[in-house]
């Protein structure tokens, strides 16, 4: 992916006719075209540090040319697209080395602690969280920065079709790993808006929560093992289903963001493709009323493979074709999708469509679902669109419990508008628990002469509201370095202090990601 935009070149287009008036009317428009090729630093890579990682991975597997490093440049948050719009790109890698497996891993991690090189793990490149930001340009008392890319690292292992797991290697992007499993009739069910090019070692590292998590459950859910290379050696976790054999170390590197290890390989459970799916719209006359149909569902154990529920603004916006405005947009749309077999789509459907009546809501049919179907993708290519008309947009989540849904919707968007005067802030419900919800928040307003500073405020406004609020500062995205402030704060001191033990124990010299995640 190219640093200034979103996904497949092919696919980028212009703001569609019908959003521009909109775009027009609310913010006004400005061409901000970005900043042509724009220049990567020189690499600065001792020529024999390169060699000698040239010996342990093969000349073609070592790349220090200037495109290939364009591309392993920091992830996909506004902040990084507007600074690559910007022309900077000064933290690029010095270069970008691609293990075929476990052991070259291991083999070029003990040749970055013996020469002091850091290694930033690149999966897809999808981060929002400044999780591939490497160390300053200044390089920090590093001799370099290696963009570790698990590109070539793409295959299914081992398929137990009797316990229903499989073993992936963590460069698969969700597409690839999707194919592979569909051979043997199966799927992992993980379907992040970023599916189409963020990968298997990335939903680990980062435990991601995919569009169809009420039924699959989180990426964190479904690994029952993994492999990981450490500087201090290799950690095979996972032997069984459940056990109660001290803490579950997997979680220490689910969720790692590869400050603690590199993960080789992941032992998910699949689930069986389905053979139906059905995904319907339900209206709701208010936020409130959807967000109690929602907790009834998931406290009565109905729960869907997918469930989502916009609030008021982002029902309008996304009926947003003019002429609609005011007249059936009104309102809160609610998507309920259900995935199997015929029979238990048709007896779960009867099942939630009882109960969602029941508390007032208003069938919509399958319209809404398929158009949610065809579009669920599309929306980071209307990113770029916006960005290029000057309206600034970006993205925030958090998660709270259903006591406390109603006052973090509020303050955040309260936050995110007084920060941000004239913006749009819209909002849903994307991901559904028994006992809370996550919230995930859209911002757009009209950039001003320095977005980045304009986010930047925006960002900590609506941060600190959420952990005011008793929410956290992530339900998906991670920490990354944007929110290790807001980290420290949700864990405590003696939660950074444990952190810190185990970066410590298992990364002694800090080589692995440094910046990102320990507070
Ligand atoms: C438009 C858009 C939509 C998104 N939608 C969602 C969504 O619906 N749900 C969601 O959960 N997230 C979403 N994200 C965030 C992002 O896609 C996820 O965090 C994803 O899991 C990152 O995977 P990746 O392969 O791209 O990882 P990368 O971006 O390559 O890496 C992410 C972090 O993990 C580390 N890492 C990567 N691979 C490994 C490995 N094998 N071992 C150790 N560390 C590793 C990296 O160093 C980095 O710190 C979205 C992002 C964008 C830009």
């Amino acid at each position: 992916m190219h640093p200034q935009r979103w996904g497949d070149p092919a696919r980028a287009t212009a703001l569609p006719d019908s959003a521009r008036g909109l775009v027009e009317l609310a913010f006004g428009l400005e061409e901000r075209p970005a900043v042509t090729d724009p220049v990567v630093p020189p690499s600065a890579l001792d020529p024999a540090l390169l060699a000698g990682l040239r010996d342990l991975l093969g000349e073609e597997h070592v790349l220090v040319d200037d495109e290939v490093r364009r591309v392993r440049t920091r992830g996909k948050s506004t902040p990084d697209l507007l600074r690559a719009r910007a022309g900077d790109l000064a933290d690029a890698p010095d270069a970008v080395v691609r293990p075929g497996g476990h052991d070259d891993v291991v083999a070029v991690l003990a040749h970055a602690v013996e020469h002091h090189l850091a290694v930033v793990p690149f999966g897809g490149g999808t981060c929002v969280t400044g999780g591939l930001a490497g160390p300053a340009s200044t390089r920090d008392g590093y001799a370099g920065v290696l963009s570790l890319d698990l590109v070539r690292m793409k295959r299914l292992l081992a398929v137990d079709p009797v316990s229903m797991t499989a073993t992936l290697e963590p460069g698969l992007r969700g597409p690839e790993a999707e194919a592979l499993l569909a051979g043997h009739g199966l799927t992992l069910g993980h379907f992040p808006q970023s599916f189409e090019h963020a990968s298997i070692g990335g939903f680990a590292a980062t435990r991601s929560s995919g569009q169809s998590s009420a039924g699959y459950g989180r990426f964190d859910a479904m690994v029952v093992g993994l492999t990981a290379a450490t500087p201090s050696g290799e950690l095979t976790l996972g032997s069984s289903p459940a056990n109660a054999a001290g803490p579950d170390l997997r979680q220490l590197l689910l969720g790692s963001e590869g400050a603690f290890g590199v993960i080789t390989s992941v032992t998910v459970r699949v689930r069986r493709l389905p053979e139906v799916v059905r995904y319907d719209g339900w209206r709701w006359p208010s936020f409130a009323d959807g967000a109690t149909a929602m907790r009834t569902l998931a406290q009565a154990g109905l729960m869907p493979t997918v469930l989502r529920l916009s609030d008021e603004t982002e029902t309008a916006v996304n009926l947003a074709d003019p002429d609609r405005i005011g007249t059936d947009a009104a309102g809160c749309l609610m998507i309920v999708g259900h995935e199997g077999t015929a029979e238990q789509v048709r007896t779960r459907h009867a099942a939630v469509a009882t109960v969602l009546a029941g508390l007032g809501g208003t069938d919509l049919g399958e319209g809404p679902g398929r158009a949610w179907v065809r579009g669920r993708f599309d929306a980071p290519y209307l990113r770029d669109s916006l960005l290029d008309v000057g309206v600034l947009v970006e993205t925030l989540e958090t998660a709270t419990f259903w006591s406390n849904l109603e006052r973090v919707h509020r303050d955040v968007t309260r936050a995110l508008a007084d920060a941000l005067p004239g913006a749009l802030v819209l909002c849903h419900v994307s991901h559904v628990y028994e006992t809370g919800a996550s919230l995930y928040f859209t911002v757009a307003a009209k950039a001003d002469a320095d977005p980045l500073a304009q986010w930047q405020a925006a960002k900590v406004a609506a941060s600190d509201a959420m952990l005011d609020a008793g929410a956290t500062i992530t339900h998906h995205h991670a920490v990354g370095t944007d929110h290790k402030p807001w980290l420290a704060r949700e864990i405590g001191p003696v939660g950074v202090q444990a952190l810190r033990a185990v970066k410590a124990s298992l990364d002694p010299t800090g080589v692995l990601n440094p910046g990102v995640l320990v507070p």
